[in-house]
């Protein structure tokens, strides 16, 4: 061990900042599942659908999760990971004033996988924004990377093939690239698209505008079946005490989709010229599932990592924000059709060792009956307590004791210290090498469209789509 760590460390356990009491929960999984939204999960619950969450639900705690303006993904995610507003943790976008990307280096607070590190407990970190390059702590951090060059098209985190310091530890490297090659192929985003999600659609089913719609959502298909299967291998053959997987699909869907899940929303004047690029009403019935489907999916996806993670796992599947419809007078030049710039509360389920079991999933189901469950910076302290360590006096918020055991509750009580924060260096900054941005840009590309017509509707750039 490095001095400069262990003197860290030293310095830590002196501070107390590590708490001392038993750990509430054994091991922490925090499922982050962007714009995740109630008004879309609840009607799937309805017919009986996504039984990973309702089990979940209804051995847990569940209701609203409150969140801040403005929604933009990297800020929000970085906030839930830290406990801290945006001016504090210093991610303020997507791109910097310079148009940078945001890396992990960028970050000037610690993150829950540095605190727990610095407690010597070991984090298993998959796909969660800015964490571009990996940083070194004890477990394992599959990075979710990103590119200024994408922005016209789709942001969400994903992994490059190529690209450096996305995993660590280093040795870890070889395995996680090979899963990443084996998960998330052409051929399984096609028939995923095709079977599950999308539909197939006879020839000049489909106009170029939902052609290109799909092809947006793709890229998140792919990042969202690499990630789930990296993290369910490492989850099985070596979890972390704390375990985070980010899914940002479900946003994705949402914003490009909305019209056909909710048309009745929508009053879009008669026009001619539009509708010959839209697909006729079949394909509109045929894509009034998709985001429907997306849920569905990373239902499954998320009952393949509470297997992995183990009965006594405890779990908090989260959403940075909800969902409604947008540009309902007339279309968004991008056909944008769902949105969440008012900051709409979000997705908050808990469950298993430290939770309690907290609302009532019929009252639900009848009368949309929803609990707060707090803010998304009460997820840090929250956490914090469910690993038995102290938050810092210097977060924003405290835990949410109202979704709190007894033990959890103590956990929470404990006196917070000054600062998680001291000693923390932020890493060198570091360029975004130039064949990140190329292999961004020609992967995405090559998932091009997928239907059965085979046409690649690759149209030229407008403006920058909502993320
Ligand atoms: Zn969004």
């Amino acid at each position: 061990m490095k001095l400069r760590v262990l003197l860290g460390l030293g310095l830590a356990l002196l501070a107390g900042a590590c708490g001392g009491e038993k750990r509430p929960a054994q091991r922490v999984v925090v499922i982050g599942a962007d714009g995740l939204e109630w008004r879309v999960l609840r009607p799937l619950l309805q017919q009986g659908k996504c039984p990973n969450l309702r089990a979940l639900m209804e051995r847990g705690s569940f209701g609203n999760l409150r969140t801040m303006i403005p929604t933009l993904s990297p800020i929000l995610w970085t906030t839930i990971a830290t406990g801290k507003p945006p001016e504090e943790h210093g991610i303020l976008g997507f791109t910097d004033e310079n148009l940078q990307q945001y890396t992990s280096t960028m970050r000037k607070v610690r993150a829950l996988w540095n605190i727990a590190d610095r407690c010597e407990l070991e984090s298993s970190v998959h796909g969660w924004w800015n964490t571009w390059p990996v940083e070194e702590l004890r477990g394992h951090m599959v990075a979710g990377s990103s590119s200024s060059e994408l922005a016209e098209a789709n942001w969400k985190p994903a992994l490059i093939p190529g690209a450096e310091r996305q995993v660590w530890p280093l040795e870890l490297e070889p395995r996680v690239m090979a899963m990443a090659q084996e998960h998330g192929t052409l051929a399984q985003v096609q028939a995923l698209a095709t079977t599950r999600i999308f539909g197939r659609f006879a020839p000049g089913e489909l106009g170029e505008v939902e052609q290109e719609l799909i092809r947006q959502t793709l890229w998140s298909v792919q990042a969202d079946m690499t990630y789930a299967a990296i993290a369910e291998e490492l989850l099985r053959t070596d979890p972390g005490d704390l375990n985070m997987v980010y899914f940002g699909g479900t946003d994705v869907i949402s914003h490009r989709f909305w019209r056909y899940y909710e048309p009745q929303a929508f009053r879009w004047p008669a026009d001619p010229q539009l509708e010959s690029r839209m697909a006729g009403p079949k394909a509109q019935v045929l894509l009034a599932r998709a985001i429907d489907n997306y849920y569905e999916w990373f239902d499954e996806l998320l009952g393949r990592l509470l297997q992995a993670a183990g009965d006594d796992a405890t779990v908090l599947v989260i959403s940075d924000h909800g969902f409604h419809a947008h540009s309902t007078d007339k279309p968004n030049p991008l056909f944008i059709t769902g949105h969440h710039l008012d900051g709409p509360a979000g997705v908050f389920i808990a469950a298993g060792p430290g939770i309690v079991q907290r609302g009532d999933v019929a009252a639900f189901l009848e009368r949309n009956e929803l609990a707060d469950c707090g803010h998304i910076l009460s997820i840090a302290p929250t956490v914090l307590a469910l690993l038995g360590l102290p938050r810092g006096a210097d977060m924003a918020d405290e835990a949410f004791v109202a979704v709190l055991d007894e033990r959890a509750r103590k956990s929470a009580l404990l006196a917070p210290v000054p600062t998680h924060d001291t000693g923390f260096r932020r890493a060198r900054a570091t360029e975004v090498p130039a064949g990140m941005k190329t292999d961004f840009v020609k992967r995405f590309q090559q998932l091009g469209y997928i239907g059965s017509d085979g046409q690649d509707a690759n149209l030229p750039p407008q403006q920058q789509p909502p993320r």
